[in-house]
C-alpha cells in the first residue's frame, strides 16, 4: 500500500459511494490510481479534495465524482475499446485503463498529451495510447469503439464520434453552451440510430474548434 491510499479510500467512499457510484468496477480504479501523480506537484496536498484542479494550459482535472459518473454511465466491461476525448492530465483515462482493454485518448495541446504519456510510461500503463490532434475527429485508426468519453463541452455531438461507436457502443459527452452542459449519454441502437439520455448538470471547458 502507497501512502496515498487511506485519502483514495476516504475519497472513493465520501465522494462517490455516497453519491450513488454503484459499478464495482469504477469504484475499484477509483481506489487504484493515485490521482497525485496527475496534479501539479505544488497541488498534491489538494489531490483527493472534492473539486477540479487546475493543470496548466487553462484546463483542469475534472473532480473525481464527474470521472466516476462518467465511466459508470459507460458500463466499461473488461474486452472494451475506448476512445477518451481531451486527454487534459490523463486521469480519466487512467481510471479507464484499469477496467477495459485497451483506452485511446486523443488531446489537442501538445505539452499535455506529452505529460499525460510520461505519466502513463511512469505508472507501467501499457493499455494507454495518446495522440496529439483534434478529438472531434476521434481516432479513426483503431474505431470503432465500445465506448466514448469526452471531458470537454460541446454543443452538438461531433459525427465523427458518433460514426465511431459500434452498434450498441456508448458515449458520454456534456453537451450544452459555455455555462453549463447536460452530462449525456448517447447509446448507438442501430445502424443509424442514437438515443440521447441528458443527465446532470457539469460543468466543463469547451471542446474547442480549429
Ligand atoms: N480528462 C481530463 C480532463 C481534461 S479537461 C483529465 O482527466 O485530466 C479537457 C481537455 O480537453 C483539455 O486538456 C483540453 O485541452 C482538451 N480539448 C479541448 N478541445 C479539444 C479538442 N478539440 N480535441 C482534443 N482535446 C481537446
Amino acid at each position: 500500500m502507497d501512502d496515498r491510499s487511506h485519502e483514495r479510500e476516504r475519497m472513493v467512499e465520501r465522494q462517490l459511494v455516497r453519491r450513488g457510484i454503484r459499478d464495482e468496477r469504477v469504484l475499484a480504479a477509483m481506489g487504484e490510481v493515485p490521482r497525485e501523480q496527475f496534479v501539479p506537484s505544488g497541488l498534491t496536498h489538494e489531490a483527493y479534495s472534492d473539486r477540479p484542479l487546475p493543470i496548466g494550459e487553462r484546463q483542469t482535472i475534472s473532480q473525481p465524482y464527474i470521472v466516476a459518473r462518467t465511466a459508470e454511465l459507460l458500463a466499461p466491461q473488461p474486452a472494451d475499446r475506448v476512445l477518451d476525448i481531451g486527454t487534459g492530465s490523463g486521469y480519466a483515462a487512467a481510471v479507464l485503463s484499469r477496467i477495459v482493454a485497451e483506452v485511446w485518448s486523443v488531446e489537442r495541446i501538445p505539452d499535455l498529451a506529452e505529460a499525460a504519456r510520461a505519466r502513463f510510461a511512469s505508472l507501467d500503463y501499457r493499455n494507454v495510447g495518446v495522440l496529439t490532434g483534434d478529438g472531434r475527429l476521434g481516432w479513426q485508426e483503431h474505431a470503432p469503439f465500445d465506448g466514448i468519453q469526452v471531458a470537454a463541452a460541446s454543443d452538438e455531438v461531433p459525427r465523427a464520434l458518433e460514426e465511431q461507436l459500434t452498434i450498441e457502443g456508448r458515449m458520454v459527452i456534456p453537451l450544452g453552451d459555455r455555462f453549463s452542459q447536460r452530462l449525456t449519454l448517447i447509446h448507438r441502437v442501430g445502424d443509424r440510430r442514437w438515443r440521447r439520455e441528458p443527465g446532470e448538470l457539469v460543468r466543463f471547458v469547451p471542446l474547442v474548434r480549429r
